[in-house]
C-alpha cells in the first residue's frame, strides 16, 4: 500500500474494471444483486462500440443501434440499480488470491473483495494514413458486424490469417468481388479456413502485398487503397469501397500483466464453463478473454457470467475476523478467505 496514498474507506463487494458490453452486463447483475459494484469504465468508455456505427447484430434492436448509443444504455441501465461509474483508466491493480483486491488510480487504491476484469481488446491496426480518418466510411475492423453494408460492392480484406479468412467469408455473401491482400505468399490461416475462402467464386488473393495508404473519394469515403508490392517494390492504387483490416486482435490485460493468468498472446485464461481465474475472487469476461467470438452480445453473456460467479463467490466465502479491523475500513459482512 502505498504510504502516501489515499485509501478509500469502503472495501466493495466487487470492482468492474472495464466500460463494454461485458463489464456493463457484469455491474448490471451485481447492481441488481445489491452488491453495489464500482465500475472503472475507462476515460474512453464504451469500448469497441464507441467507434462502431450501426449495430444490426444485436437482439432486440429489430431497427439497430448505433454502438455509442447502445453503450450509453447498457450503462443507463447499470446505474438504474446503483451502480457507481469512474470514467478513469486504472493505473494499476494488485490481484491476490482469495484475499483483497487492489485498484489504483494514480495513489489512491480502492479495495475490493471481488473484481472482475473486462478491459476488452482493441483490433490490431496497420498504423497507415487514412486509417483512423476513413474509419466508418469505408474502413472497418469487423467483417461480421460491416459485411451487410457492403452488398454488390467491391472490397478488400487485409491480413491473412484465420480472423481474415472469416470475414473474407462472410462479407463475400454481400460483396460482388473481394480480395483478399495478404503481405506473404503464404497464409498463416488454417488449411480449411483458406480452402472456404479459395471456394467461394468472388474471392481473389492478391499477395505479396501491403496496404501503405486509406485514400478518401470526394464523398469522402473510402476510394481506394494504395498498395505495395514486398517483392518488386511497385506501388497501385487499389480502388474499392470496402477496407477490413483483419490482422488480428490485442487483449488489454497490460495492467495484470504477471498477476494472472493470461496466453502467450495476453488473453486471460478461465476455467472451462467459468469466468474464474487462477485467482480467488477474481472473474474475466469479454474480449480480454475471448479470442473467438468478440461479439457485444457473447462478451455481455459472459459478463453476466462472472457477475453471478462473484455473487456466489461472495456468498460462499466465509467470513474472516481481519475483516472488522480494517484500517479505516468499515465492518464488511461477508469478507474473504484471507486479507494479506
Ligand atoms: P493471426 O493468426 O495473428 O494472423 C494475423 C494475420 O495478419 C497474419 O496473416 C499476419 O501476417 C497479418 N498481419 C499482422 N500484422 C500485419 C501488418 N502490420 N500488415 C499486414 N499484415 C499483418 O490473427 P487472427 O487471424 O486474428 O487469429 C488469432 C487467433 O484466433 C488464431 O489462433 C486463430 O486461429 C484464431 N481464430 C480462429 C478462427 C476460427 O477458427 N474460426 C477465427 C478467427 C480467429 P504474418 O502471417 O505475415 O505474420
Amino acid at each position: 500500500m502505498a504510504e502516501s496514498g489515499s485509501v478509500q474507506n469502503k472495501v466493495e463487494n466487487v470492482i468492474v474494471i472495464g466500460g463494454g458490453p461485458a463489464g456493463y452486463t457484469a455491474a448490471l447483475y451485481t447492481a441488481r444483486a445489491n452488491l453495489e459494484p464500482l465500475v472503472f469504465e475507462g476515460f474512453q468508455w464504451g469500448g469497441q462500440l464507441q467507434n462502431t456505427t450501426d449495430v444490426e447484430n444485436y437482439p432486440g434492436y429489430p431497427e439497430g443501434v448505433m454502438g455509442p448509443e447502445m453503450m450509453n444504455q447498457f450503462r443507463a441501465q447499470a446505474k438504474r440499480f446503483g451502480t457507481r461509474f469512474v470514467s478513469d483508466d486504472v493505473d494499476r491493480v494488485e490481484l491476490s488470491d482469495g484475499g483483497l483486491q487492489r485498484v489504483f488510480l494514480g495513489e489512491e487504491e480502492h479495495r475490493a473483495k471481488t473484481v472482475i476484469l473486462a478491459m476488452g481488446a482493441e483490433p490490431r491496426r496497420l498504423g497507415i494514413p487514412g486509417e483512423m480518418e476513413l474509419s466508418g466510411c469505408g474502413v472497418s475492423t469487423c467483417g461480421v458486424c460491416d459485411g451487410a453494408f457492403f452488398k454488390g460492392k467491391k472490397v478488400i480484406v487485409i491480413g491473412g490469417g484465420d480472423s481474415a479468412m472469416e470475414d473474407a467469408i462472410f462479407v463475400s455473401k454481400f460483396a460482388s468481388d473481394l480480395t483478399i491482400v495478404n503481405r506473404r505468399d503464404e497464409f498463416r490461416a488454417s488449411q480449411i479456413m483458406q480452402e472456404r475462402a479459395r471456394e467461394r467464386d468472388n474471392i481473389e488473393l492478391k499477395t505479396p502485398f501491403v496496404a501503405e495508404e486509406f485514400v478518401g473519394g470526394d464523398g469522402g469515403s473510402l476510394d481506394h487503397v494504395r498498395l505495395r508490392n514486398t517483392e518488386t517494390g511497385e506501388s497501385e492504387d487499389f480502388s474499392t469501397e470496402g477496407a477490413f483490416v483483419a490482422i488480428g486482435h490485442i487483449p488489454k490485460s497490460e495492467v495484470v500483466r504477471d498477476q494472472v493468468d493470461t496466453d502467450e498472446d495476453g488473453y486471460i485464461l478461465t476455467q472451462p464453463g467459468s469466468t474464474r481465474t487462477n485467482l480467488g475472487g477474481v472473474f474475466a469476461v469479454g474480449d480480454v478473454v475471448d479470442r473467438t467470438y468478440r461479439q457485444a452480445v457473447t462478451a455481455a453473456g459472459t459478463g453476466c457470467m462472472g457477475a453471478l460467479d462473484a455473487e456466489w463467490y461472495l456468498r460462499d466465502t466465509p467470513p474472516s475476523p481481519e475483516a472488522h479491523w480494517m484500517r479505516g475500513g468499515e465492518p464488511t459482512e461477508i469478507a474473504p478467505k484471507s486479507l494479506s
